[in-house]
């Protein structure tokens, strides 16, 4: 049964603790719940497709840990891998065979990955391969899209999704001003302008870094061509093409948004389902980009617990999981129950909604759509947003804290769960 009393007194204790001892309270920003209007809840335990939090209300969640837990929580190949990990040693600062079994299950799925270096998160991932780019090329100017986020490199913090935007920062203090005079933006889904740019700077522009399918200003699909006619463009100046994958990759196919959408990038960046929940990212590429890194190249990078034995093992227990066939249409049946169940639900209680979804990953945004940039995804009726995330929560459902993040589902999401769900959008929707 859905709890729907809702007592939060432990959490309440921890939260104004946690706020003097922690800036906001959060180690992340968009978990301290400001912009839905909420006190955020503690989490105590995790399984399945269910969170717990410390007094004892339970959850269908929705976040998924943002992403990595795409076979629910507390899998058993994935607790048992853990825990002879653990047993083994948690870290060596040498080389392990779970290092090259990971990048051999990477390498395998991901054909664009002919080589990968293994880091700590998707931040970066996305800072490595972006001073890769510099370096091949030769050339200074990197291009981002408005509302894509990519990690929290200075260079990056320039018209950003996720908690930038959620928080309405236009920027961020501490960065300077030369840090982002290299980066140049374009608006997502718009080929004339990527066209105008390149024409104007195009033999400046090491790199475009783009999230194929965007999941960081909610999700936005690409419309069809768009991708085709970055990589040609980006491949015609002599720029290179990084598809961030931090969310899309394992989530959108098995292989990421180049399988589903049959690009080949030239460098690719990895993090969350690669580290099935322990702190990884990836960034990889054709072998000739890849030679430059470290000490096989000049170009410099490294990590003390990169490709620590924790994190391979919880990795490959994930992808392992992942391999086995019918996975992904699993998926993709759930969440589109889930997302039409929701729409109708929307529907009957009057309130206008544009879902966007490819596959498990989809945003149920309150604006009457299309939704395809950021411009109009920010558009967005924030404060109903906000009044659906509370009565959803307060119903036992865990939903992303913000218009502008995707929601996740797992395969630990079953007919309970979405029959759940729909039951407190039913009241959630009217509550809006
Ligand atoms: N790239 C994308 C597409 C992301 O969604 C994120 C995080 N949500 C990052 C990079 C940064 O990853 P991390 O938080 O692990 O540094």
């Amino acid at each position: 049964m859905t709890t729907t009393t809702h007592a939060t007194t432990r959490s309440q204790a921890l939260w104004t603790e946690a706020q003097t001892l922690i800036p906001g309270g959060v180690n992340s920003p968009v978990r301290a719940f400001k912009s839905v209007g909420a006190e955020p809840i503690f989490i105590a335990r995790a399984e399945g497709a269910t969170l717990w939090d410390v007094d004892g209300n339970r959850y269908v969640d929705y976040i998924g840990s943002w992403g990595p837990m795409i076979l629910g929580h507390g899998h058993p190949a994935v607790r048992a891998a853990l825990h002879a990990a653990v047993d083994g040693g948690t870290s060596y600062g040498a080389p392990s065979a779970g290092e090259v079994e990971l990048a051999r299950l990477i390498t395998r799925i991901y054909p664009a990955i002919e080589q990968v270096r293994l880091v700590n998160s998707g931040t970066e991932a996305t800072m490595s391969a972006l001073r890769l780019a510099r370096a091949a090329t030769g050339r200074e100017k990197i291009v981002k899209y408005v509302g894509c986020y990519h990690g929290h490199a200075d260079m990056l913090l320039v018209q950003a999704g996720s908690g930038v935007a959620t928080l309405g920062l236009p920027d961020s203090p501490g960065v300077t001003p030369g840090a982002v005079a290299n980066t140049l933006t374009l608006p997502f889904n718009d080929g004339e302008a990527l066209e105008a740019l390149f024409q104007a700077e195009g033999d400046r522009i090491a790199a475009v870094i783009v999230e194929p399918v965007v999941g960081n200003a909610g999700t936005l699909l690409p419309e069809p061509g768009y991708l085709e006619q970055l990589r040609e463009v980006t491949r015609r100046h002599g720029a290179l093409l990084i598809f961030d994958e931090v969310m899309t990759g394992f989530r959108v196919a098995l292989g990421g948004a180049q399988e589903r959408f049959g690009i080949v990038p030239d460098l690719t960046c990895l993090g969350k389902i690669v580290g099935g929940g322990v702190p990884v990212g990836a960034y990889g590429g054709r072998r000739d980009l890849m030679s430059w890194v470290a000490p096989a190249g000049p170009m410099y990078q490294a990590g003390t617990l990169s490709g620590n034995p924790l994190a391979t093992a919880a990795g490959i227990a994930t992808l392992t999981e992942l391999l086995a066939p019918g996975v992904y249409e699993r998926l993709e049946a759930t969440a589109a129950e889930l997302v039409a169940g929701l729409a109708e639900r929307a529907r009957a209680a009057g309130v206008t909604v544009t879902i966007n979804r490819v596959g498990s990953m989809f945003t149920v945004f309150f604006h009457p759509g299309p939704v395809m940039d950021w411009d109009t995804a920010s558009k967005s009726d924030r404060e109903a947003f906000g009044r659906f995330f509370r009565a959803m929560l307060a119903a036992g459902v865990y939903w992303p804290p913000s218009q502008f993040e995707a929601a996740f589902v797992s395969l630990a999401h079953g007919p309970e769960e979405i029959a759940r769900t729909l039951s407190a959008a039913e009241q959630a929707f009217r509550a809006v």
